[in-house]
């Protein structure tokens, strides 16, 4: 079998590529380890910024999304006993639309499978890659059902498949550097049946350490409490997780969080990691397969789809236009905002996690953080500006 383009991995990044390329009538196969039902359940992220977006939307991809999603236009950070909202809407004009991830995930193969007739294989086993340095690359996988190893040729690979995926490794060792950072902290992720306890995202700065509230759905709600690095969630039954949030949420006039049935409970180490360059030979990374940032700021999503929205264009314009120039700039072009967002990362996550690390001149400076964001103006429209990662004219 022959294919323009072989896509490892249905998630965000794989979906939309595969989407993109079909629209513009090229033709690809997305190759996917587990099953449609699985991906489509998969809880994980939430929030979308509105150049992401607007990003699906001139794609046709936004459809659902924008008839179902909420708008949010703050956000309140809780310390010291006081509750303050930061209005990013007004400061920049642009919002976050929270839509879980399963459903932009649902929306994204039906559109791929069910209305652009893309060809998907669910439960493909050992993948591999094979002459990814010539331009007669081959991918192939283990089929499922015979157990039988198939041979797919093709003109380009895409890694699109996640943290855990193959293809980052796939590149000889000298030929990519991966600058890790690690904040020696976890957290504790948490989906409750509960609605949410507030109208916007709640970040709970305190010296226990800190807590997030983030909606999902009317009926779901994710709560993130900071944890020793490799906990056990065995460590944290329901009457402990209530109280820990109770208490890093507590503040003036605000009604505790609503409890509900905790239907999941895993600790994340949170790292963050961006492999650099995202490409070798005919071998194009996306997503999580080529950088990672842990959910401080809500920002993986985001990068998967502005780094999808890139190399479906680039393929698209080599493949049809023979036009080599989006490709050749599409690693420095995805990691330009792959940094910028890990910096402002960076930056919230010692907001987040000085007050409890036990040093008083880490817990000090956080809070000199915190304040300078009510204090000042330019810094409130810094801080939502990077937030909200921009302009929706800018990219994707
Ligand atoms: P993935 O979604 O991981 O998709 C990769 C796909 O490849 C998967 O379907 C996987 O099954 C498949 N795959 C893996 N290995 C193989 C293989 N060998 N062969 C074939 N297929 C394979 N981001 C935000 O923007 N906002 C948030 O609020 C947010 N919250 C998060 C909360 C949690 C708890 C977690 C874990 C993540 C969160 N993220 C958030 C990050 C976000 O979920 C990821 O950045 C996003 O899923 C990346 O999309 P992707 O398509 O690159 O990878």
């Amino acid at each position: 079998q022959r294919f323009p383009v072989v896509v490892i991995g249905a998630g965000p990044a794989g979906l939309t590529l595969g989407n993109i390329l079909r629209a513009a009538s090229v033709d690809c196969v997305v190759l996917e380890a587990q099953s449609r039902e699985f991906i489509e359940r998969r809880p994980r992220a939430g929030v979308l910024e509105e150049w992401a977006v607007r990003g699906l939307e001139r794609r046709g991809l936004a459809g659902n999304l924008l008839a179902r999603a909420q708008r949010h236009t703050e956000c309140e950070f809780r310390f010291g006993g006081q509750r303050r909202r930061l209005p990013y809407a007004e400061l920049t004009g642009l919002h976050h639309f929270v839509y879980p991830q399963p459903w932009l995930v649902t929306d994204l193969v039906r559109e791929y499978a069910d209305v652009r007739g893309g060809d998907i294989r669910f439960g493909v086993r050992d993948v591999r890659l094979h002459d990814l340095g010539t331009d007669r690359p081959s991918v192939s996988y283990r089929c499922p059902e015979s157990g039988e190893r198939r041979v797919i040729r093709c003109d380009f690979v895409a890694g699109c498949d996640g943290a855990r995926g193959v293809t980052r490794a796939a590149p000889p060792a000298h030929r990519t550097r991966t600058a890790r950072h690690d904040y020696g902290v976890g957290w504790l992720a948490l989906l409750a049946e509960a609605p949410p306890s507030s109208d916007c995202v709640v970040f709970g700065v305190h010296p226990a350490g800190f807590a997030g509230h983030m909606a999902r759905s009317p009926e779901v709600t994710r709560y993130y409490l900071q944890c020793p690095p490799g906990d056990d969630p065995a460590n944290w039954p329901h009457e402990r997780v209530w109280a820990e949030l109770r208490q890093r949420l507590a503040a003036a006039d605000a009604p505790p969080p609503a409890e509900g049935r905790l239907i999941e409970k895993r600790v994340l180490d949170m790292h963050n990691l961006v492999v650099a360059p995202m490409a070798y030979g005919r071998l194009f990374l996306a997503g999580d397969a080529a950088h990672l940032t842990a959910p401080i700021a809500a920002k993986g999503m985001n990068l998967a789809l502005h780094d999808a929205f890139l190399l479906g264009d680039a393929l698209t314009g080599y493949l049809t236009r023979g036009d080599e120039g989006g490709l050749a700039g599409y690693s420095a072009a995805c990691l330009r905002r792959v940094w910028d967002y890990q910096e402002f990362s960076q930056w919230l996550a010692e907001v987040f996690h000085g007050p409890a690390s036990g040093d008083p001149f880490r817990a000090g400076t956080a809070l000199a953080r915190l304040h300078r964001l009510f204090d000042s103006p330019g810094a409130a429209g810094a801080f939502a500006e990077q937030y909200l990662g921009g302009s929706p004219l800018g990219s994707g």
